[in-house]
């Protein structure tokens, strides 16, 4: 199974996903759909082509479920 990691730009809801001004995170998707569960994949996601190994070096980056999910922490 493919996994990639895509860019979530919450505009409805910045300040729930913390971090100051940098409240993007990066969703583990599996077939078009996050494994936190909370997303599918959309035109507010941004296809960076991050690699899991930048995500395991800077976790905070990353959404939290989705980490726990994979077991990347
Ligand atoms: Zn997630």
């Amino acid at each position: 199974m493919k996994r990639i990691w895509l860019l979530n730009i919450n505009q409805n809801n910045p300040i729930e996903q913390g971090w100051g001004q940098n409240w993007s995170k990066y969703h583990a998707f599996i077939e078009s759909k996050a494994v936190c569960g909370e997303y599918s994949q959309d035109t507010n996601f941004i296809e960076t082509g991050i690699t899991e190994s930048e995500i395991i070096k800077n976790p905070g980056i990353a959404c939290k479920q989705c980490r726990a999910k994979i077991g990347v922490l």
